[in-house]
């Protein structure tokens, strides 16, 4: 049965000495309570406490690391089946298929491995990729030229416990992900990852089939495990995915672990897209894709960052005071708040002008405009404190700012909170700024 955060609290050693990373037992109990932190996270708990602690401290979905060189995926340590109810913490990973038998894999490798995109501030890149055996000859080959296209993690894929071992033995030091044992060749599979400290991927038709090959392959001593249920139909994989997710989050601990999925069986790349989508919001750890396309990759991984993004934590920009265009002592100072989105809304309209600005970044609890004016989070003070604390002064001789056209109530308060300086209100919306810059400023 789970146990209370005080509960633990009582178990540990209450010396506050912060080796865990959190400022006091207290906190790493509440953490361990709440199932996002494991218990070897304390060097110093007792073996009797251990042994109490540790059924209760497991997160219920396993936390599994796939390491490249320098660069690693985690899946896993999930605590909710629904997103509102806390949030999701480790996002899908994406990886990319390649197969042994193409004669492009350091040029697909490579496009794949430089595709890097900015959104709202974020940078996105591809997470990895699974190197298939289609043409067992040449899989170690393969997954060599991979190897030196990309540092990224890998995933291999064969049903031969042989081929996958010869494949594995060309990562020495990494942690990929071995897909995968079945009824057939669990055994041998599970000698694989134990020698190659991999992790492993489990398939299975049904539920019980899954839970029955953990507990044998975790009793063989492989215990990082990934379950790939399949699932021939969306409904199907759907079902799926939310009863393992059910079970695992109810302690069921023989289906407690990641998924893994590959959307590009499904056979089209219309059935891939969406079966990849339903998968990243339905609780896969690992999504590999057929191919590497721009298009699909952005879409999920715009998806993929709206689900896993914290509900309660808008996404924020640091404040400050930023320079667009090369601005010049007489360019405008518009204002606005550190909701990314609003904050990228306003500097790339001001940016795709071209014309020099300097955008005043204001602290509003990372809402936008109107929500945090709204909540008492944009107000004259907050507006005039930053001015003073990003020395806008200094570096503008007109001593004009721009407030947004939705704020304009806050014009009077702000000529009182500044004096001496020109208070203009801009437009409401962030794509007439141009226009207003160039006919009024
Ligand atoms: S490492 Fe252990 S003893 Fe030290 S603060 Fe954390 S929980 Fe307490």
């Amino acid at each position: 049965m789970a146990l209370s955060g005080i509960q633990i609290y009582k178990m540990l050693p209450q010396t506050n000495c912060k080796e865990c990373g959190f400022p006091t037992c207290l906190a790493f109990a509440m953490k361990l309570a709440a199932k996002q932190v494991e218990l070897s996270g304390c060097p110093y708990v007792s073996a009797e406490s251990k042994a109490k602690l540790a059924e209760s401290s497991a997160p219920p979905v396993r936390l599994i690391t796939l390491k490249g060189i320098g660069i690693d995926v985690k899946a896993g340590n999930e605590v909710c089946l629904y997103r509102h109810e806390k949030t999701f913490y480790n996002k899908s990973g994406l990886f990319v298929r390649i197969k042994s038998s193409q004669t492009d894999i350091a040029a697909q490798v490579a496009r794949a491995d430089a595709y890097k995109v900015t959104y709202v501030g974020i940078d996105f890149t591809v997470d990895g990729f699974a190197v298939e055996a289609d043409d067992p000859s040449k899989f170690a080959e393969a997954i060599k030229a991979v190897r030196a296209a990309t540092k990224r993690p890998l995933i291999l894929i064969s049903s031969d416990p042989a081929v996958l071992s010869a494949g594995a033995a060309v990562l020495p030091g990494e942690t990929p992900l071995l897909c995968g044992a079945t009824s057939a060749n669990w055994e041998a599979m599970a000698e694989v990852a134990k020698t190659a400290k991999a992790a492993l991927a489990i398939s299975g038709d049904s539920l019980d089939e899954l839970a029955d090959l953990t507990e044998k392959i975790k009793a063989k001593g492989v215990e990082d495990l990934v379950l790939a249920p399949g699932g021939k139909t969306m409904g199907g994989s759907l079902i799926l995915a939310t009863q393992i997710r059910r079970l695992a989050l109810k302690n069921f601990r023989a289906l407690g672990y990641p998924m893994l999925t590959m959307p590009g069986n499904a056979g089209s790349p219309e059935r891939e897209s969406l079966l990849a989508a339903q998968a990243i919001t339905k609780y896969a750890g690992f999504v590999v894709l057929d191919k590497f396309s721009p298009e699909l990759m952005y879409a999920l991984l715009v998806l993929r960052e709206n689900i896993y993004t914290d509900p309660q934590k808008p996404i924020q920009v640091t404040p400050g005071l930023f320079d667009i265009n090369n601005p010049k002592p007489e360019s405008p100072v518009l204002v606005t708040t550190n909701f990314s989105i609003t904050y990228f809304s306003v500097a790339n309209e001001v940016e795709g002008s071209g014309l020099p600005a300097r955008l005043l970044v204001v602290d509003a609890d990372g809402m936008s405009v109107l929500t945090a004016w709204a909540a008492g989070k944009f107000d004259a003070e907050r507006i005039a404190k930053a001015v003073k604390a990003f020395g806008v002064e200094a570096k503008t001789n007109k001593k004009q700012i721009v407030i947004p056209g939705h704020v304009a109530v806050l014009s009077g308060e702000l000529e009182e909170e500044l004096p001496g300086w020109e208070i203009r209100v801009g437009p409401r919306e962030a794509v007439d700024l141009p226009a207003f810059m160039k006919k009024a400023l």
